[in-house]
């Protein structure tokens, strides 16, 4: 410990220090694991410092940025977490249109920093401005990186573009993120927030609300969660987010008409108001979330979705659906290693509840729901939202088995004895 303290600015913490419990929670209170140390970097070089202690002391490494992986990948127990929390600057360059933000940052620190000149990067990965400037991955234009092979390197740098591609959905697999580089795009305010229906009118309000998707062009993101009430009446929050001229939506017409509709928030807002539509509490709750990329959300699947989210039997817990239309498929799919652009919707099945008691039966439902949506799957699950039981075949099929392949060669080149394996891992070749 004396070694690895002294070969960084930053702080390392370890069982009985004060900030040690704090520093070791997920978002997901499912995930309880206690790491042997863990080493908050302030910088590239304390990264590689901690990287190259890790690995000569033969220690299991997670890497931790906004700790908000459902699959608490960002904490291991006995190992050492290499927690980028001190590392959340976030500078813009206005004239540029680029950010450059601290591998640690979150989408609060981002979109603070950013909006304050007018500008903004979609989050997410999927999020509220999908439809308008793509996924997030898609506004990557660079990160510095530090590898378990090559040490700190740039993906600017000559040779590196390929990992550059790889970064573009392939997440942490291949180093650890010390800067990324995003495009922004102006935006002073957005049309949105939520119209929320209950009872009966929710299946006719979510056909509304796939017709939406459907028809919307590129100033229209959307997305809808499905839930129940304490009176086990269902619920539904659909959340637009248009940057299109005025302030009438005309896609949202038959949306605000629908049966059901008992409460419409949509108006103009700033787009930091957006961001937090949906903002559950840190390490409040357990999680165990799955889900498919759709081709398409018939009145059959909606009527899947709406019998099982009754069929839980108490709140809380949902089923969010995610729009793709729109930037996703007008982008050169060669750019990144997505499987999933074409897909029409992104389904995931959220289940949520406080009572450790109830960790099977919540996990059995999210599992047997998703099995129920599978008939119309896309192929594979996002990765953002995976546990980490997911097995090596829906990692394969969420990037499709050409990128895969591809991504295993980046992986074998950087990273090849799978030091960084706390993610949806991309195994090295064999
Ligand atoms: C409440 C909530 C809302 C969400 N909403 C959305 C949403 O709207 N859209 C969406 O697409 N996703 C959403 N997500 C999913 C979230 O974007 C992903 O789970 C994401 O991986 C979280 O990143 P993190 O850095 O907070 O997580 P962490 O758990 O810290 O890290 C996630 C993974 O990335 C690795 N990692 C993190 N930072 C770095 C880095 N700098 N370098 C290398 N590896 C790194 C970690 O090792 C780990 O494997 C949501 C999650 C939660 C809990």
């Amino acid at each position: 410990m004396n070694e690895l303290r002294d070969s960084l600015q930053g702080d390392v913490l370890v069982e009985g220090d004060p900030e040690y419990e704090r520093a070791r929670l997920c978002f997901n209170l499912l995930i309880d694991r206690r790491p042997a140390v863990i080493a908050r970097c302030v910088d590239a070089d304390d990264v590689a410092a901690a990287l190259a202690f890790g690995q000569s002391n033969g220690l299991e490494i997670a890497v931790r940025g906004g700790g908000h992986n459902p699959a608490g990948h960002c904490a291991v127990d006995d190992g050492l977490v290499i927690d980028l929390t001190k590392m959340r600057s976030v500078e813009v360059d206005p004239g540029a249109k680029v950010a450059r933000s601290g591998g640690g940052a979150t989408w609060l620190d981002f979109d603070q920093t950013t909006q304050a000149h007018g500008l903004v990067t979609p989050g997410g990965g999927i999020g509220h401005l999908t439809a308008q400037f793509g996924l997030t991955c898609d506004n990557l234009l660079g990160a510095t990186v530090v590898t378990p092979v090559e040490g700190i390197i740039r993906t600017e740098d000559s040779g590196h573009q390929e990992l550059l591609w790889g970064l573009r959905g392939g997440g942490g697999n291949f180093g650890v993120a010390t800067e990324l580089r995003m495009r922004l795009h102006p935006l002073e305010r957005v049309v949105g927030g939520r119209l929320e229906y209950e009872g009966e009118g929710v299946a006719g309000a979510l056909r509304a609300f796939r017709d939406a998707g459907a028809t919307a062009g590129t100033d229209l993101s959307i997305q809808a969660q499905v839930s129940v009430k304490d009176d086990l009446t269902l619920n539904l929050v659909v959340v637009p987010c248009y940057t299109g001229d005025g302030e009438e939506v005309a896609e949202l017409a038959d949306l605000r008409s629908a049966d059901g509709l008992v409460n419409d928030k949509v108006r103009p807002q700033g787009f930091l108001d957006q961001q937090v539509v949906f903002n559950p509490g840190y390490g409040v709750d357990r999680n165990y979330w799955k889900g498919h990329f759709v081709r398409e959300l018939p009145d059959e699947l909606i009527d899947v979705l709406v019998a099982s989210m009754s069929a839980l039997g108490r709140p809380p817990g949902a089923i969010l659906i995610e729009s793709l239309h729109g930037t996703p498929k007008d982008i050169d799919p060669s750019t990144a290693a997505l499987g999933y652009r074409d897909a029409a919707f992104n389904v995931s099945v959220m289940a949520d509840w406080l009572d450790s008691a109830l960790d099977d039966e919540s996990s059995a439902w999210a599992r047997e729901t998703a099995a129920a949506i599978e008939p119309w799957s896309f192929g594979g699950g996002y990765a953002n939202y995976m546990q980490a039981d997911e097995p090596l075949e829906r990692v394969r099929a969420a990037y499709g088995p050409a990128s895969f392949d591809r991504l295993r060669a980046l992986k074998t080149r950087y990273d090849p004895d799978n030091v960084l394996h706390r993610n949806q891992n991309i195994p090295p070749a064999d």
